[in-house]
């Protein structure tokens, strides 16, 4: 199986889609590896991570109903969450070559209603139980899922089994409006790097009547032209209890469960299902087969693809080890070849995409800017055909295999991910008993061998057999001549993650669940212990001994704010260049350490965070917190990490999302430091010098500027006397409290730039925001989630641009998630269409005058409360989570008890609490609008050829 089976590529895909993501989603499991010589091979405790893994699966079991519907119960003791899971296994694999994206399609259907529920309920049922709910759609499965507090759960099983067989497909159920979002959806995605790459590479890999050869998301065409009926007939072909699985997993009673399942989904009939598809292939091929097409954005990519095997094949684990070996984390071959020595990528990733049928391994390599294509993909190639023709070492074998142990017990943390670990494994030829299926996987990635690597490497990743992919940019590009001052949004990540292609298309794109997650028991910030070092390093421990992990989360304060507006970038070379190599380790030393123990290491201009196993504490702290005190910058590192710069800076201006939200910052924000784009600017960044590095690490990194929250299983007296020893010879800064002027003060007005490549037109609204400490802030949190950010669809812009009159995929608004030490934005974003943008406007402002001028009903008000109150225990489900949680609390004062002030303080807002917010704070002449897509100074789209 592919790392699919952990639940992280969804989470991944779900990041894509999301314009102003705040922190959302599980960490994607950052690079782990292995001991150099610190702990080299090291067998008897990989044999015990096999253990622990496989522990994991120990109490799930199987029911089959007669009616054949598997049902999967895992209870997980203590945990104050459940999630229940159906996973139907049908999917864009299954669907006729005329009419491809029925399934996902479908997916966003289902929760349009039955007979009992008119579109809207499922949302609001879930949001009234504070609770989450959402679908994914892959090639082989569909999968729902409802996360809510372990005493309000059972309400899952009710819609679940209502519309399994009850779904109403017709245009009072929102038919042709829903149309709308699935086509933005679709057109969106293509504006995200790699989308249009995985498109192209799907029919070379298959012929056509194969079903892997068209993206889950379908063809415009067909999406556009689907009807009713059409969609009607797939759901009644697939959508039955015997092809289904229900899964329940997290802090409930399995008998009763059991109990109540039977009574709901006993009666519902099985029946016969349609016979599969049966794979075809293309003749063996000659010689590589190429696709190469204008990119919209600035730099080449490259996606190469060999036809591989079927998920639970032996070959599928050694696959999942080669991806590791190639590129997976700073020691993978392809960072170190193409990334770090020869300098010719800024990221490269791997992937393995085993399915129910024979699937594919895709190797992905973005370019430096101008960088020689012939060049890379010689290099590709290369490490490629070594593979096969000579043997790893010992250190890269135990490195992948020890990766993908630890990322097995990393994802314990959540019941949200366990679940849906179990869902998906469900639906695979073989997988129906799920914890043999883990088991048999466990042992074969421990078992893997050099020689299964170079026989894997020899039959399947074959140059002549493979399948090429290239977007390359129009032009070379620009020189200089912005239009616009550069301007970065808060979100913006210097250093993207390597991204795997969206194989799975969701339903959803705002207020997206953070993974509902396990293990709270009897949770309370109440226990964190606070203590301040001799250095003034504040230090906030929180002991929880479930897992066997540890969490560490530095947080350097004011970082952004000390930069100086003429070393613009240097924050973010600086932070990018911290694990790079310190007074101890070289660069590669770090990432071999860090990696060899499977865990993860990740540091940025603000900081870093850890995680690791109990037994690689003391190796993970010491790496985290050499980097945070003595990085030494070399220059050949900053070269690279420069060139990566100067590359990202490029590629984000032809990016028509980042572009809007950058132009929308540096509207409100004017020279505020906020306002800026962290990636600076090309002239200066082009200059920069070690010495700047190192002048502004001295200047922004010191002890009493930072916070360190430490979280999981260690003892916290001890763990203070090791972080003293730690940081013992790092040294307190003199400086006080930077100084930067106020935003200026908000007004109107309205930018445009006319991107005709754009797929979708990106539309920010806002203005300047509030702090975190800002007395309005718990009403305003209520008023957020009226208008702009509740659960599901149930705010009013969701429900009403988006569900009722199509207008758009993604609209949300919210002036809370940004809300910091310093003032945030009150933002709203829609996706739309050209020939939608002016009533997307119109209707926009619409809403916003709406609750200016009316009283909210009782009930939305309520509803929003209920949310808030009954949500709260995700935020505290995953280490992580928590430490961030802890390191909030500190960075705005607001202590460890802030839960309950919390409660009190939204318990207590009315309706007309809301209304009066949206009077002060949301002012229409206060809003500037900005958009970025084909349309012209108007507003009305650009003439262009049909695609
Ligand atoms: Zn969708």
């Amino acid at each position: 199986m592919s790392r699919f089976a952990l639940g992280l590529p969804p989470l991944l895909a779900l990041s894509l889609l999301v314009p102003i993501a705040p922190t959302r989603g599980e960490p994607a499991a950052n690079p782990p590896e292995q001991p150099v010589a610190a702990r080299a091979a090291d067998a008897t405790s990989d044999a015990e991570l096999v253990k622990t893994a496989q522990g994991m699966f120990a109490d799930l079991k199987l029911v089959t109903l007669e009616n054949g519907l598997r049902v999967y119960l895992l209870p997980v003791k203590g945990a104050p969450v459940v999630t229940t899971m159906v996973a139907y296994r049908v999917g864009a694999a299954d669907e006729e070559k005329d009419q491809t994206g029925l399934s996902h399609y479908l997916e966003h259907l289902l929760f349009k209603g039955t007979a009992k529920l008119v579109p809207g309920d499922i949302d609001r049922a879930t949001q009234r139980s504070g609770g989450r709910n959402n679908a994914y759609t892959s090639e082989d499965m569909t999968v729902y899922h409802f996360d809510f507090a372990a005493d309000r759960w059972e309400i899952a099983l009710e819609i679940e089994a209502d519309r399994m067989r009850n779904t109403l497909i017709d245009a009072k159920h929102e038919f042709e409006q829903e149309k709308g979002a699935v086509v933005s959806e679709l057109e969106g995605g293509e504006d995200n790097p790699w989308d249009l790459e995985y498109k192209a590479i799907l029919p070379l890999l298959w012929p056509k009547e194969s079903p892997y050869s068209h993206p889950v998301i379908g063809q415009r065409e067909h999406v556009r032209g689907a009807t009713a009926e059409v969609i009607k007939r797939h759901y009644d072909k697939w959508y039955h209890p015997n092809n289904a699985s229900l899964i329940v997993a997290g802090g409930f009673d399995p008998d009763a469960a059991l109990e109540k399942i039977k009574k709901l989904f006993g009666p519902i009939a099985k029946t016969e299902l349609p016979p599969r598809k049966k794979a075809t292939f293309y003749p063996e091929r000659k010689e590589p087969v190429r696709k190469e097409f204008e990119s919209k954005f600035d730099v080449p990519r490259m996606m190469v693809g060999f036809n591989t095997v079927q998920v639970g094949t032996p070959e599928d684990p050694v696959l999942d080890v080669v991806q590791e070996i190639l590129a997976g984390g700073k020691t993978s071959r392809l960072y170190r070849k193409m990334v770090e020595d020869e300098r010719i990528a800024s990221e490269v990733s791997a992937g393995n995409y085993a399915g129910r049928y024979p699937g594919w391994f895709a190797v992905n390599v973005e370019l430096l800017q101008g960088k020689d294509r012939k060049k890379a993909e010689e290099l590709a190639f290369a490490e490629l055909d070594k593979l096969a023709a000579e043997p790893v070492s010992d250190a890269e074998l135990n490195r992948a295999r020890r990766k993908i142990l630890a990322s097995f017990i990393f994802a314990r943390e959540s019941v949200h991910s366990l679940c849906d670990a179990v869902a998906r494994t469900s639906t695979y030829p073989g997988g129906e008993d799920v914890a043999k299926f883990f088991k048999n996987y466990l042992d074969r990635v421990a078992k893997v061998t050099k020689e299964d690597i170079q026989k894997v490497a020899k039959q399947y990743l074959v140059r002549n057999t493979s399948a090429i992919v290239w977007s390359v940019p129009a032009a070379p590009p620009q020189k200089g001549g912005m239009q616009n001052p550069e301007f970065g949004t808060k979100t913006e990540q210097a250093r993207a993650l390597p991204r795997a292609p969206s194989h799975v298309a969701f339903r959803a794109s705002h207020a997206a669940p953070k993974s509902a997650e396990a293990g709270t028991s009897g949770f309370s910030l109440n226990a964190a212990k606070k203590v301040v070092l001799p250095n003034g390093l504040t230090v906030v421990l929180l002991e929880d001994h479930r897992l066997p992990v540890v969490v560490a989360a530095a947080e350097v304060a004011n970082v952004r704010l000390r930069e100086p507006l003429e070393k613009l970038g240097v924050a973010t070379l600086m932070g990018n260049l911290l694990e790079e190599g310190t007074a101890k380790h070289t660069g590669k030393e770090i990432s071999a350490l860090i990696e060899g123990t499977g865990g993860s290491l990740s540091l940025s201009s603000s900081g870093g965070t850890l995680k690791v196993l109990t037994p690689d504490t003391d190796l993970g702290l010491g790496l985290l917190f050499e980097c945070l005190q003595a990085p030494t910058f070399p220059e050949d590192a900053l070269e690279r990490m420069r060139e990566q710069q100067l590359s990202s800076i490029a590629d984000a201006e032809t990016q028509p999302r980042t572009r809007a939200g950058r132009l929308f910052n540096a509207t409100v924000y004017g020279n505020h430091p906020s306002g800026r784009p962290a990636l600076g600017k090309k002239e200066i960044v082009e200059k920069l010098t070690a010495a700047d590095v190192k002048a502004f690490h001295k200047l922004a990194f010191a002890p009493n500027f930072a916070t360190v929250a430490v979280v999981g299983d260690f003892k916290t007296d001890e763990m203070v006397k090791k972080l003293e020893a730690l940081t013992s010879s790092w040294k307190k800064s003199e400086l006080s409290q930077p100084e930067v002027a106020p935003p200026p003060e908000p007004k109107s007005g309205e930018q445009i730039v006319s991107d005709k490549n754009a797929s979708q037109v990106h539309v920010y609204i806002g203005r300047l925001g509030i702090t975190r400490d800002h007395p309005d802030y718990y009403k305003l949190l209520v008023m957020d989630n009226v208008l702009g950010t509740g659960p599901g669809f149930t705010d009013r812009l969701s429900s009403n641009l988006r569900d009722r009159l199509g207008l758009a995929y993604t609209v949300n608004a919210t002036i809370t998630t940004t809300a910091g030490k310093q003032p945030g934005t009150f933002t709203g974003f829609v996706g739309t269409f050209p020939n939608k943008f002016l009533d997307v406007k119109f209707g926009f402002f619409k809403e916003v005058n709406k609750l200016r001028d009316e009283v909210p009903t009782n009930q939305e008000v309520e509803d929003a409360k209920k949310y808030l109150l009954g949500s709260l225990p995700f935020k505290f489900t995953t280490l992580s989570g928590v430490a961030g949680e802890l390191l909030a609390a500190e960075r705005y004062g607001l202590g460890f008890d802030y839960l309950e002030k919390y409660r009190k303080e939204v318990a207590a807002v009315t309706p007309a609490d809301v209304q009066a917010m949206a009077k002060k704070h949301l002012d229409p002449k206060t809003l500037v609008l900005v958009a970025v897509g084909a349309i012209d100074k108007d507003g009305k789209p650009l003439e262009k050829e049909k695609k």
